[in-house]
């Protein structure tokens, strides 16, 4: 029974072999991934509630058919972008429905009744 080291700086871990590969992948997934992605996203989950509800409270339809509001929708798909994710210039305001469609077209199971604005 090998007990995994408790090692500060997992980062700049060095060992060789398979049998410290895979120590070392169990350490990183039970310590420092969970602890770093759930402390980062609270606070981004956070923030983009408290910042979403205040945008669709100033822009309460669906930009596509008039329907009330739920969802802040990424013009331009961020991709983890950050900058492109809080960049309210490429936020619209779109009800459920409109949202879905919209993310289906983007994943390639394009809707057969929406164009894309700029192919007019
Ligand atoms: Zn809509």
């Amino acid at each position: 029974m090998v007990e995994p080291p408790i090692v500060d700086g997992l980062d700049f871990i060095v060992m060789r072999g398979s049998m410290a590969d895979a120590l070392s992948l169990q350490i990183r997934s039970a310590t420092a991934a969970p602890r770093r992605a759930s402390s980062a996203s609270r606070r981004y989950n956070r923030r983009w509630r408290n910042t979403r509800a205040v945008y669709l409270s100033a822009n309460a339809a669906c930009v596509l058919c008039g329907a009330p509001a739920t969802d802040v929708d990424h013009v331009t798909p961020h991709g983890m972008d950050h900058d492109l994710f809080w960049d309210t210039n490429n936020w619209q305001s779109l009800c459920h429905s409109c949202h879905s469609k919209k993310t289906q077209s983007e994943r390639g199971l394009t809707a057969p009744d929406q164009t894309p604005p700029e192919a007019a």
